[in-house]
């Protein structure tokens, strides 16, 4: 599927909407966070043309497999996200109708597009990244909190497969 969609193919009377599913692979700037595992967002992204404006909305939501960063241990990250914003034609800063735009929407988050093409599928990674917590770690995604960092051998074995997965999941409770 093509990722780039021309500004100048967007009608002003119709929304372009595209819905899908993103995996780690369409992610790159992702893949070096996630973990092997299941990491599959569904999206919907909507284009509303107006005049030389695009605005952006849709929503993610989906899981993201992300270890914890004290113990190594997989978290499963729940996103639901939703987004909206203005993009407007990347000019001169110091044009007049640039300057016009940005103070009448100060209050709305603002991105650009160059050369007559958006990058949509751009545009959902950076939703995805943003949705990330800063720091991954057990406690803060439901879990019990760790306590004993794992050398990075294990981690590494951690993250590639766990044949004893079964057996570390919540086997703590006693009656
Ligand atoms: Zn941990």
């Amino acid at each position: 599927m093509e990722r780039f969609i021309q500004f100048s193919v967007l009608s002003e009377s119709k929304v372009w909407i595209q819905k899908g599913k993103l995996t780690v692979d369409q992610m790159p700037r992702l893949s070096d966070i996630l973990v092997s595992g299941n990491s599959i967002l569904e999206y919907q992204i909507n284009l509303e043309r107006k005049n030389e404006q695009v605005n952006c909305y849709g929503n993610l939501v989906g899981t993201l497999s992300i270890s914890c960063d004290r113990c190594g241990q997989i978290l499963q990250f729940d996103v639901d996200e939703e987004f909206t914003f203005k993009m407007v034609p990347e000019t001169n800063p110091e044009s007049q109708n640039c300057k016009e735009i940005l103070l009448d929407d100060e209050d709305l988050d603002i991105d650009f597009y160059r050369n007559d093409r958006i990058d949509w599928q751009d545009i959902l990674e950076d939703q995805a990244i943003l949705s990330l917590p800063i720091r991954n770690l057990c406690e803060e995604q439901g879990q019990p909190t760790c306590e004993i960092p794992l050398n990075p051998q294990e981690i590494k074995n951690l993250n590639i497969e766990n044949p004893f997965a079964s057996l570390i999941k919540p086997g703590w409770q006693n009656n």
